[in-house]
């Protein structure tokens, strides 16, 4: 069996709710390009895979590797792996964007070997240590985390530039203690160490699940500084990219949670030697879900039904219709908890024609917004390392409800 062709899916796909995108009136052009890859062979079986991360510069990623792997069998996972890793060195590795592109790659092989084999990709990966996958969703206010609850949901993040502190505390008072919630503080770089532990010292009353990203991973010291001066447990990872990336977060003891983005961490291959160094180090994994399309989101699902140290996935509940309607079949989520889907490989192909009718438009958008009042941008002052300092207090801001 040989790889015949190697084929990009760009598309245009709308913003989810409860989240900056939105927050920003962001619901078109400015929100997330999704980036298919399907790999083709000479024996009429095809893979799908699914790049995220920046999929318009992806996207030329994919296509300049495809000819170190046209000719090669599909099913030397592995080998073709290291063949695109190898290929990236004298790019000098290029992070989440050579490892986006190797990611949809890699799906796509995984998801061929399962047909091949007439097995879903969870089995390849070691069989079954669950029937369904835990969810969390997203939620800024209480009314839109109580909906979440009546559907189902146990679990919900919060977090942002703007009062993250009293999200979580309104958010604990009004579901109390038997959904588990989560913060994500996004690791900006205004944000120091010495507020980053006054706020997590802060929400240590609320028994998080774990606090995202309270600096920035690259800051290791400060991320160390972070660590050692709180009980909230830490979790990061999603821009970081393989294997190498999640090392030090894990092998340094500097998270509780690893969270690989399933689109650009380097692909199951990579994914699974990621939860295994996790596994030796009693760290547990969550994928991020923020920029995901389905069909990685499918691949985390399949990773996440394999894995002993699974904790929960990411995933956007209100999230832009399209999702659903870009695959063959939409993932089934019942009670807060994603169905393990059993068809071969990952069980799915996209409808080329819907993606074809949203074509690309723009995949960058400022990274902040002001939906919260913290950061104003178009002003004489903007200036991402200012601005939100001098809005300090909305970090600590407390409601006097
Ligand atoms: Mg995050």
């Amino acid at each position: 069996m040989k790889i015949t062709e190697i084929r990009s899916f760009l598309m245009q796909a709308g913003a989810p709710t409860e989240t900056a995108w939105s927050a920003a009136g962001m619901s078109g052009a400015g929100a997330r390009n999704w980036l298919f890859v399907k790999v083709y062979t000479d024996a009429g079986v095809t893979g799908l895979g699914e790049c995220s991360g920046w999929p318009r510069v992806v996207e030329t990623a994919v296509n300049d590797l495809a000819h170190v792997l046209i000719g090669q069998d599909p099913r030397d996972i592995e080998r073709l792996w290291q063949r695109m890793h190898t290929t990236m060195m004298g790019h000098g590795q290029t992070g989440v964007v050579g490892h986006g592109a190797m990611t949809g790659i890699d799906m796509a092989l995984w998801d061929i070997k399962g047909k091949v084999l007439d097995t879903p990709v969870w089995n390849l990966l070691g069989g079954k240590m669950r029937e369904r996958v835990r969810a969390y969703s997203h939620a800024s206010t209480v009314a839109s985390a109580q909906s979440l609850v009546e559907r189902g949901y146990t679990a919900i993040k919060t977090g942002g530039i703007a009062n993250p502190l009293d999200k979580l505390a309104d958010l604990r008072a009004a579901l109390g203690d038997e959904i588990d919630l989560m913060v994500d503080l996004h690791g900006p770089p205004w944000l120091s160490a010495p507020d980053a532990i006054a706020l997590c010292r802060e929400m240590e009353q609320f028994h998080p699940l774990f606090v995202e990203e309270p600096v920035a991973p690259e800051a290791a010291a400060a991320f160390r500084r972070v660590r050692d001066a709180t009980s909230v447990p830490l979790a990061a990872g999603e821009r970081q990219a393989g294997l190498f990336g999640a090392r030090s977060l894990i092998e340094d003891g500097l998270v509780d949670v690893i969270q690989p983005d399933t689109g650009r961490a380097g692909g199951l291959t990579q994914l699974r030697k990621i939860a295994a160094l996790a596994e030796a180090h009693f760290v547990s994994v969550a994928p991020h879900g923020g920029t995901l399309g389905p069909v990685a989101e499918y691949a985390a699902v399949h990773f996440l039904a394999a894995i002993p140290n699974a904790l929960i996935l990411e995933r956007f509940e209100d999230d832009w219709p399209g999702k659903h309607a870009v695959l063959t079949h939409a993932l089934e989520c019942r009670d807060g908890h994603i169905v393990v889907p059993d068809r071969p490989g990952l069980g799915i192909d996209i409808i080329e024609e819907f993606v074809a009718a949203h074509p690309s438009q723009r995949n960058c958008r400022l990274a902040i917004s002001d939906g919260a009042g913290a950061y104003t941008p178009g002003t004489e002052e903007e200036a991402v390392y200012f601005q939100p300092r001098q809005g300090r207090h909305h970090y600590f801001k407390r409601s006097t409800k």
